[in-house]
Order: C-alpha cells, then structure tokens, then sequence
C-alpha cells in the first residue's frame, strides 16, 4: 500500500536572520541581531526576556511596523520587503491583530465605537458580523461592557476590548506587546486565559512578548531573548494545564 506523505506545513511567520541596528547620535544600537525563527499556523509562541533585550524591536519587526537592517519577515508566504508602504498596511490590516501593554483605546469612543472603528478602518467591504462580535464578547466576558468607554472600564476590561479590537477582523495572526504589563495578577490571567481560549477556538496564531516568565508560560513554545538573540527555546509548563474544559464558564476578573 502507498503511504500518502502528509504535506509539510509553511510557516505563517517566518524571521530569517533579522538585524536591527538604531543609530543614537553618534553610537549604533544592535536591538536584534541575526534572528531566525518559524512559527507555524495556530501556535501560541511566547517571547520572553528581560528589559531591552529587543523583544519590542522583533515585535515591530515581525509586525511590520518598522523595517530590518538585514534580513527577512515571511507573513503567510509573503515577504515584506517585496511590498510598498501601502501593500504593507494592506497585509497587516488583513492578516494581523495587534494588542498592546496600553491598550491604546479610543477615549471618546464606547468599547462597541472602538470595536467598530477598527473593523470600518480594515478596510472590508462585508458590513460587521454582529453575531460574531457577540461570540467575541461572550469569549472575553465583555457583553455588560460594551456600551461603556474606557474611562469606565478596569484595566483587565479595557484589554479585553482591545483583544476584541483586534480579534473582529479576524486576523490569521494575533500579535500582543507585554498584553499584561498594566494589569494586576488576577487581571493578567484573566487576559492571558482569553487569549489561549481565542487562540485555541478561533485557531489564529498567537505571538506574545513578555518580560514576565509565568504569563510566558501559557504558551505552548517560549523563546528566550537577551542581548538581541534568542538564546533558548523551551515548552510552556502551563500551556495544557490552564484552560478549563471546553465549554465550561471563564471567568473574568474586573
Ligand atoms: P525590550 O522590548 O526587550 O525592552 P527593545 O527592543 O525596546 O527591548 O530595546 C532593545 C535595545 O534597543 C535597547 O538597548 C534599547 O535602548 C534600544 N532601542 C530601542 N528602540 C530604540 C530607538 N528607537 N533608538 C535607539 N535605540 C533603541
């Protein structure tokens, strides 16, 4: 009998050889250097280390927010240095959900208003899919919430608006800069519970930086970084551990 060989699947994210250098004045900063790493669909990758080893500059990177000295970003098989300014937005409005340490929440704007501005901004022609907007909010325990603006909300509420912001586009990739790093530590579990529950459920890619080892440890692969380099990979040791069975209640802290 002939064995059908199952295809090997292509990384959605794909680093090679990364190089960030910043010019300050008159000295040079190597943020990254020579980073290579390959993440495949529907892995929830953590990257940790400490304070200015240049997790920030590879979450830029990798999200297209700022370009390399040398080397390459791969998204979903296209390079990023194939594309102009404008191809670049377009990629990363389509395929990318950024979630950030501040939130960087709309103030005038209800939770609902900075939902719907994100997704009227993507640029989609299809109008918002309010059934999946309340899949969304019930995902994030923020159906109560959505009519209140930031100001009213906890911090562990406003971020779980933000992953909603970022989640309605339904983008391939989730990508979160220190999601916890304003939060207290029931908050951040709460957060960081959503994010494995959306990324298991909703299958997108999630890629966390962190200075924090145990929000790190949610993810099912952590890369260690310092001085620029990843210096180590391991398992996450709470990734099989921290969700409660599918279907039972999530509950949120405030
Ligand atoms: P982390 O996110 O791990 O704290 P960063 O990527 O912010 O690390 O910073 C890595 C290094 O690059 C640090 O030495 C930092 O001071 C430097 N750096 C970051 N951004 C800039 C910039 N815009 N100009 C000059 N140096 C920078």
């Amino acid at each position: 009998m002939e064995l059908v060989q199952p295809e090997p699947s292509s990384p959605i994210i794909l680093a090679e050889n990364l190089t960030k250098v910043y010019a300050a004045g008159r000295l040079q900063v190597t943020a990254v250097h020579g980073v290579s790493l390959s993440i495949e669909p529907g892995e929830f990758v953590a990257i940790v280390g400490p304070s200015g080893s240049g997790k920030s500059t590879l979450f830029y990177l990798l999200g297209g927010l700022t370009q390399a000295t040398e080397g390459r970003v791969v998204i979903d098989g296209v390079d990023f240095a194939t594309l102009n300014d404008s191809q670049r937005t377009r990629l990363r409005k389509h395929r990318i959900g950024f979630v950030f340490q501040k939130f960087n929440l709309l103030p005038t704007l209800s939770a609902m208003g900075n939902i719907e501005i994100a997704y009227a901004i993507s640029g989609r022609k299809d109008p918002l899919d309010l059934a999946y907007l309340d899949h969304l909010s019930e995902l994030l325990s923020i159906q109560g919430r959505l009519q209140h603006r930031p100001s009213e909300l906890s911090g562990g509420e406003q971020q779980r608006v933000a992953i909603a912001r970022a989640l309605i586009t339904r983008p391939a990739i989730v990508l979160a800069d220190e999601p916890t790093g304003n939060l207290d530590t029931k908050n951040s579990d709460a957060v960081l519970r959503m994010l494995l529950r959306s990324n298991r459920e909703l299958g997108q890619t999630t890629l966390m930086i962190t200075h924090n080892p145990e929000a790190a440890s949610i993810a099912s692969r952590i890369l260690f970084m310092r001085d620029g380099e990843i210096v180590r990979e391991e398992k996450g040791s709470r990734a099989d551990t921290v969700l409660p069975a599918s279907g039972a209640a999530l509950s949120a802290a405030t």
